[in-house]
């Protein structure tokens, strides 16, 4: 499996060039386009890895999936539902999905940034900063590894220009969506989309979910069999943005991009899947990386369907 993934990664470097690093986020454009990792833990608890697995990157919108598990962990499925919808929006992650008509919760997606904005709301806390610092530890728990910290200059760099994501809020909030200051709020949703992780830790998370919510080794549950469930459905529509369809009918397991060059795989029952690729193709989902997996699934039976 090591030379697989080694083969996978030279056969898609070149791919890397189909793309470009995201530039949005000034901070974010430093990165080089070139890179590629994958680490892959399966079920028996062997693991591989080939390329840039260990390079640190920012989590973006992988982060998503684990602020989902929290607000249902904090307030159960019901209330989430409520308030959080599950359709795809069919729309870029940043997207003003909104006509004249009102907004209702089933018109938000946790997948993308409105909805992401809206979680964070949902998070137990006193504070926002201890609301971070819950998702932090959680992020920290599924990836087994506490040296996972906040990349102070991504988030700063989002802070001061992240003007997209105020307007969602502000739109979160002309709508009665949350009550919270807005700025309190972006606060932590930018800090959770800056938080450091490598491929290593993507893939375990991954493997969490794809192990219905039990930890690697000591087999420790963390969240229910159904979180498990309702969050791998989400991440089946609504995972790679409006590359979703696409990537079911090519690669075929539940995974989530994020604009930093991540993407997280969940190959239900049988393994974890992380990936660092920075170059982005025009949704914002790393363009080797999704080469990488389509690769992988085929040889190895990966999809779902
Ligand atoms: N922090 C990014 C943003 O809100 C996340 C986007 C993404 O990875 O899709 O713009």
């Amino acid at each position: 499996m090591d030379e697989l993934l080694e083969q996978l990664v030279e056969e898609c470097r070149g791919c890397t060039s189909q793309g470009k690093v995201a530039t949005y986020i000034p901070e974010l454009a430093k990165a080089n386009p070139e890179e590629l990792g994958i680490y892959v833990l399966q079920s028996d608890g062997r693991h591989c890895q080939a390329g840039a697995y260990q390079k640190r990157f920012t989590i973006q919108s992988v982060v998503k999936p684990i602020l989902l598990l929290l607000a249902l962990m904090d307030n159960g499925e019901d209330y989430v539902r409520a308030r959080v919808g599950v359709e795809a929006t069919g729309k870029p992650f940043d997207a003003i999905n909104m006509t004249d008509q009102t907004l209702f919760s089933d018109h938000i997606n946790p997948m993308v940034n409105m909805g992401a904005i809206a979680m964070c709301t949902l998070i137990k806390g006193s504070s926002y900063e201890e609301r971070f610092q819950r998702l932090l530890e959680l992020t920290r728990k599924l990836a087994g590894d506490p040296e996972i910290r906040l990349d102070e200059a991504v988030y700063l760099s989002e802070k001061r220009t992240g003007n997209k994501n105020r307007a969602l809020a502000y739109l979160l909030k002309t709508y009665g969506m949350i009550e919270d200051e807005v700025e309190e709020v972006l606060d932590c949703y930018f800090k959770a989309c800056s938080i450091s992780v490598n491929s290593k830790d993507l893939a375990h998370i991954a493997f969490v979910l794809a192990n219905r919510g039990r930890l690697p080794q000591t087999d420790e549950r963390v969240f229910s069999r159904r979180y498990a469930h309702y969050v791998n459905a989400i991440l089946m529509t609504c995972g790679m943005y409006d590359g979703s369809g696409d990537f079911a009918v090519n690669v075929g397991v539940p995974a989530k991009s994020g604009v930093g060059g991540g993407i997280m795989a969940v190959v239900p029952t049988r393994m974890g899947i992380g990936i660092y690729g920075p170059s982005l193709d025009e949704k914002g989902n790393s363009v080797a990386g999704i080469q990488v997996l389509k690769g992988l699934s085929e040889r190895m039976y990966l999809s779902i369907f």
